[in-house]
């Protein structure tokens, strides 16, 4: 069998690795005599397979021990209602940078529990942009500031954060978590939906400071990150399949050479996509501005809508999976996250350089 060249956006490409690993031990976990899936999730094999994925997160991006990891459920959009509900009070306002649709869905969902103010944006622009994060200031009643940090749908991607922040900085990552070093100490929240960057859909990572987790006996219990935090995120059930595939993954990452390893990875395939574009005369055009781009999602069209049709065509003829722009966008995208492995990328980049050579 020959793995797909896989661009999906989400949910995306997984390491073969991985996907062998979970065969392997399949029908007989540990000798368990079960599957993972049908173990208890108090049981000592479960409990291991749980407080590991959390180690191998806390080594892999340094977090330092202030900071609490939780696997929740609900996707990264149910932490659009979490963050405002838990750190938002009614005398003060959330400040959101408007960088895409996830933002403006992140924004939504505060607006409807208290006062949010859009502290940048670039929408006026269709988002081809990020803003320059030394604009941002922050008035005295400034409960966090949101960003996103990677625009899954736009292609762009900040190169760095705001620092010097008076209030806890929160951070959506889902498309680009553990694709390049941070320092997690910048963050008072970082949150991902798994499906992009760490494992299966069905699993929410949270890392959170812990002076930020308050108890609040108002707020619906399971909604409460001091729930979650108190109990090792055993409050209730959790996904355990996929936090067992969220710790294959961070395993494999390990087996990369770490974050740098997958960072270095991560630049080549992105400068395989971009030296394309950037070399065919503007035949490839980019939708974000050059200094935004985004190393996991390469977004770009073709000189006309006719030219795009026929390249999404013939690419997806010679099996090339999910290059399609988000609907909202349109054009062509090519998800590059973590576990697409370069081979791939090099094969879109020639198939690219063809397609050009063929329709001049
Ligand atoms: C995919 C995505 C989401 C939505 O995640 P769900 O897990 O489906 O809720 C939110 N934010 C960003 C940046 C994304 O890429």
């Amino acid at each position: 069998m020959k793995r797909a060249y896989n661009f999906n956006a989400g949910p995306a490409a997984l390491p073969e690795w991985v996907l062998q690993e979970a065969k392997e031990h399949w029908l007989n976990f540990n000798d368990t005599g079960m599957s993972l899936m049908e173990l208890s999730h108090r049981s000592k094999d479960y409990e291991a397979v749980h407080n590991e994925a959390k180690e191998l997160l806390t080594s892999l991006l340094s977090i330092p021990d202030n900071y609490d990891i939780l696997f929740l459920q609900g996707g990264a959009s149910l932490q659009f209602t979490m963050v405002p509900m838990n750190l938002l009070p009614k005398n003060k306002t959330a400040y959101y940078a408007l960088t895409g649709v996830w933002s403006e869905k992140a924004i939504k969902e505060a607006a409807k529990l208290g006062n949010t103010v859009i502290s940048v944006s670039s929408k006026e622009n269709n988002y081809t942009y990020i803003p320059n994060p030394e604009q941002i200031e922050l008035p005295k009643d400034a409960a966090y500031l949101h960003i996103t940090s990677n625009n899954t749908i736009y292609g762009t991607q900040w190169s760095n954060y705001p620092t010097n922040l008076s209030v806890p900085l929160i951070a959506d990552m889902s498309s680009d978590i553990l694709s390049t070093p941070i320092d997690v100490s910048q963050f008072g929240i970082i949150y991902a939906g798994a499906q992009k960057n760490l494992g299966p859909s069905g699993v929410t990572v949270v890392i959170i400071r812990k002076d930020l987790i308050k108890e609040d006996n108002t707020l619906p219990t399971m909604l409460s990150y001091h729930t979650h935090a108190k109990n090792n995120s055993l409050f209730n059930t959790p996904p355990t399949l996929g936090i067992y595939l969220l710790s294959l993954v961070l395993k494999w990452v390990k087996q990369q050479g770490g974050i740098e390893g997958i960072a270095n990875i991560n630049k080549e395939k992105a400068q395989q996509l971009y030296n394309v574009m950037d070399q065919s005369n503007g035949f490839y055009r980019g939708h974000a501005e050059e200094k935004s781009r985004s190393k996991m999602n390469v977004t770009f069209t073709l000189p006309s809508e006719k030219l795009t049709k026929a390249f999404l065509q013939e690419a997806k003829e010679v099996g090339f999976v999910g290059l399609n722009g988000h609907r909202s966008v349109g054009g062509c995208r090519a998800s590059i996250y973590n576990a697409v492995p370069l081979e791939h990328v090099v094969e879109l980049a020639k198939f690219m350089k063809d397609f050009q050579n063929n329709h001049l």
